[in-house]
């Protein structure tokens, strides 16, 4: 096995007196596509939301391509990592939210160009070049001077694709990218996501409750109970040969 991209080891978790994530442990390999599925509030939000440092740990460790996330070395030992490491930790990983998270007071063309120009010093012309290129990919290039106000829920989560993308992440997390839209518009956002699982080299995690989507994507289903993995497998021997009777019930109740 080649080294993982992503690796969770014995990771906790806290919100107050609640564990939230409980030693959880998981690797992914570069250019896997991986699903977490799972009951709500089993800590799936929060796995993809310390991989973008937006919480913090209690114990353990998370590294992106071998190097700690939260920590950073220092003369053979492990300290708390400043904010330099943690953005450029940040960059390797892209992130598409439930709720869009666009910046609406942002054209569309400026939300694909805004981290490209502040982040990486991309020049204006080759951060717009790549915004147009990636809308052509989702199939909204005629909305580039729009606001995202008035795009649909579909377009707009086009937008949070792309605007993901337009980062060049090795790692794109998708959290429940379509649960907030109706339901005509879950397919067109889907498809996108189904272009970019064939793509070889991106690694993706992503948390859904589009079980056939699921199911047709992925390399490996985690199943998430109580803030650790209950289950993990093939899409085939998850879907269709559950060991655990907690995944049994689970799919049970979602299928
Ligand atoms: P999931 O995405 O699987 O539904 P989450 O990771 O969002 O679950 O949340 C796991 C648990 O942590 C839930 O019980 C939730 O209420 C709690 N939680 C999440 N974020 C916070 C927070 N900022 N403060 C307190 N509790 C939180
Ligand atoms: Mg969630």
């Amino acid at each position: 096995m080649t080294q993982p991209i992503i690796e969770f080891e014995n990771v906790v978790k806290r919100f107050g007196p609640v564990t939230v994530l409980d030693r959880l442990n998981f690797s992914v390999q570069p250019g896997e596509k991986v699903t977490i599925i799972g009951p709500s509030g089993s800590g799936k939000s929060t796995v993809l939301r310390i991989l973008m440092t937006l919480e913090t740990i209690d114990d353990g460790i998370v590294r992106v391509e071998g190097e700690p996330l939260w920590h950073e070395e220092s003369g053979g030992e492990l300290k708390p990592a400043g904010e330099a490491h943690l953005r450029h930790m940040r960059e390797k990983l892209g992130m598409v939210f439930q709720n869009f998270n666009l910046f609406p007071h942002m054209t569309v063309r400026r939300n694909l160009t805004e981290a490209p120009r502040t982040v990486l010093g991309l020049p204006k012309a080759e951060a717009n070049d790549r915004a147009e290129e990636l809308l052509d990919m989702v199939g909204l290039v005629d909305q580039a001077d729009k606001f995202p106000g008035q795009l649909s829920g579909g377009q707009q989560q086009r937008v949070g694709i792309a605007r993901a993308l337009a980062m060049r992440p090795k790692v794109m997390l998708f959290d429940e990218p379509t649960s907030a839209l109706d339901p005509e518009l879950v397919g067109d956002v889907l498809n996108v996501i189904r272009q970019l699982a064939e793509e070889h080299d991106l690694t993706m995690l992503l948390v859904t409750h589009e079980m056939r989507f699921a199911r047709e994507i992925s390399d490996r289903i985690l199943f998430f109970d109580g803030g650790t993995i209950c289950e993990e497998g093939t899409p085939a021997t998850i879907f269709g040969e559950p060991k655990q009777e907690r995944t049994r019930e689970f799919l049970k109740a979602v299928l």
